[in-house]
């Protein structure tokens, strides 16, 4: 049974096939288009003053094409569905730690996805693993938890070895950066960090700790840079490759490409 209403969407089903749709009056539409959602429902789109109790009639008039093209778009959506999880990674393999994991996608009935680390070696992520963007999000929030047990700790270790004093450390997904300084003295690390070698991690630490001491990029902050870490220019050019060689999945949803270098606050140094 279907109901009337301007700019409504009422759902219709005819008598003969049993066809599930959606009626929506459209004030620009000349004509009835038949079309399917992003979900696949049948949408039957009429012009503003169309008579509602014609398009049963039109739906049955045309069932033939409309079960082709529900196949059509069902399938469409299967093997979109299909396509997504194999874009995301089979192994994770993280340099910093010299650590990599083996990834289990367990499709279940649970509408989020959970991530299990088993065997210290294998991750297993169960729920609605079929949805990109769930899997993504639950595999970047395990590796700012990472971050967080790893990287964090090892900064407070060479501020301490190397006589620097930090006011507080963040561990996040930064986009265009791989860390930061503050001018309070905290320092703001990217997960992305666990992508590279422990030597350019420490590259990394080695120069935001300077930030603390001066906040600039002058002649002073490059010596004290160098009395840390000799190899600085060899480090940030390896850094630079890094930014390129960091796996697809975690920019998704970005162009990748090397740390946005214009974007840069008053009050933050970033690398
Ligand atoms: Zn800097």
């Amino acid at each position: 049974m279907m109901e009337a209403g301007a700019q409504r969407r009422v759902t219709g089903e005819t008598a003969s096939s049993a066809m599930n749709y959606s009626i929506r009056r459209s004030p620009s539409a000349r004509n009835v288009w038949l079309r399917f959602s992003q979900s696949g429902d049948l949408v039957v789109v009429i012009p503003h003053r169309f008579d509602i109790r014609r398009v049963a009639d039109i739906v049955e008039a045309n069932h033939k094409w409309i079960h082709r093209a529900a196949t059509r778009v069902g399938a469409r959506r299967e093997a979109r569905e299909r396509e997504a999880p194999a874009a995301l990674p089979e192994r994770i393999v993280l340099p910093a730690l010299a650590r990599e994991w083996t990834l289990e996608y367990n499709p279940t009935d649970y509408p989020h996805v959970r991530i299990v680390e088993r065997d210290g070696d294998r991750l297993v992520l169960s729920g609605n693993t079929h949805n990109y963007e769930q899997c993504r999000d639950a595999l970047l929030r395990w590796l700012r938890r990472k971050g967080r047990q790893t990287l964090a700790p090892e900064l407070c270790d060479l501020a301490a070895r190397t006589g620097f004093s930090i006011a507080g450390i963040t561990v996040r997904t930064q986009r265009t950066r791989w860390a930061s300084c503050s001018r309070n003295g905290t320092i703001s690390l990217n997960t992305r960090l666990l992508f590279v070698p422990p030597e350019l991690v420490h590259h990394v630490m080695l120069h935001e700790l300077c930030h603390t001491k001066r906040m600039d990029h002058s002649t002073k902050f490059w010596s004290l840079v160098e009395s840390h870490d000799p190899d600085w220019r060899k480090h940030r050019k390896m850094l630079r490759a890094g930014w390129r060689s960091l796996p697809a999945w975690l920019d998704s949803r970005i162009t990748v490409g090397r740390p946005d270098e214009g974007k840069r606050s008053l009050n933050t140094c970033e690398l």
